[in-house]
């Protein structure tokens, strides 16, 4: 079982999962947890043949049911590939399997906030190199959401609906942008090529999106990650975090959107968040978020 404690000097919980430590740590490619089992083959993880997309639960869960959920999301039984590289159906899929795991799991009274993301590259901590996502249910509302919900305090408006007019009038930060989504490099990025996707409507959450958004926020995104591995012609590692409203309490605020962190600043050049981003709190960038947009908007178009 994993523990939670509070930190107080940060105001924030830990948890402590002890036994992830003998989680698998890149096994070699005939020996992944996450392929089909194919007849005559190792058991893996997933006991069928073929599937399209599928969710378990974490067998090295950080949060675990009476406190919370941690679910693995399989994008697809082919070992050698990315979110990037999905099929376009069924990139617009997964965000129906989202969707129905944010309801699901937001429905739970032990989940205060369903947090879908992907960590990959090696860069980044990966530990399997199969595509697929994890999605955490946390008891408790994190603080990264919660400082997004004190800034529409702080606005008085929806912070992120904020963020698009302002990125809308300036112009020059905006890479992509279809009918449901607009992609950005926000004004005050903390990674060197971060960038957002977010729902041009007020949408609190994936559950309140039509159909045909759902469809598109999946070519934004799968636009995106291709516009990254184009930048520097290679896989590009980062951490995807889908933000939603919480699901805890009767509080409904939020604005559907993905935040993309990648930690590199040149081909092979990583950012380490260092003394003053971990110390101080600071992130000192060196590359400016206009010119990272004009790279990416290249980018984007080379990929496509
Ligand atoms: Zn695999
Ligand atoms: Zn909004
Ligand atoms: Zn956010």
């Amino acid at each position: 079982m994993s523990e939670l404690r509070f930190n107080e000097l940060r105001g924030e919980e830990v948890a402590y999962a002890i036994h992830r430590q003998d989680r698998t740590f890149l096994p070699d490619r005939d020996h992944c947890p996450l392929d089909p089992t194919r007849p005559g083959g190792p058991a893996t993880e997933i006991p069928l043949a073929q599937f399209e997309i599928v969710v378990f639960d974490n067998r090295f869960p950080a949060f675990e049911a009476p406190a919370g959920a941690a679910e693995v999301v399989v994008y697809t039984d082919e070992h050698d590939g990315s979110f990037g590289a999905l099929a376009a159906e069924r990139a617009e899929a997964l965000m129906w399997v989202w969707r129905h795991r944010y309801m699901e799991l937001g429905a739970r009274e032990d989940v205060e906030y369903v947090y879908i993301f992907e960590n990959r590259g090696v860069e980044i901590g990966v530990t399997l190199h199969h595509p697929h996502g994890q999605i955490y249910g946390y008891p408790f509302l994190p603080p990264v959401p919660a400082l997004e919900l004190a800034a529409d305090t702080r606005l008085g408006g929806c912070s992120q609906c904020i963020a698009m007019e302002r990125e809308r009038a300036d112009g020059r930060r905006i890479i992509y942008e279809n009918e449901a989504v607009l992609t950005y490099v926000p004004h005050a990025a903390r990674w060197p090529y971060e960038a957002h996707v977010a729902l041009r409507r007020h949408r609190d959450s994936l559950l309140t999106c039509e159909p045909e958004e759902l469809r598109l926020l999946s070519v934004g995104l799968q636009t995106l990650v291709r516009g990254y591995d184009a930048l520097f012609a290679r896989a590009m590692p980062y951490v995807m975090a889908v933000h939603q409203a919480p699901t805890g309490g009767d509080r409904r605020d939020g604005h559907l959107h993905v935040e993309f962190y990648p930690p590199l600043r040149e081909a092979d050049k990583l950012k380490y968040p260092a003394g003053s981003e971990q110390g101080a709190g600071t992130f000192i960038s060196d590359v400016l978020p206009e010119d990272a947009a004009a790279a990416l908007r290249e980018a984007i178009l080379r990929a496509s």
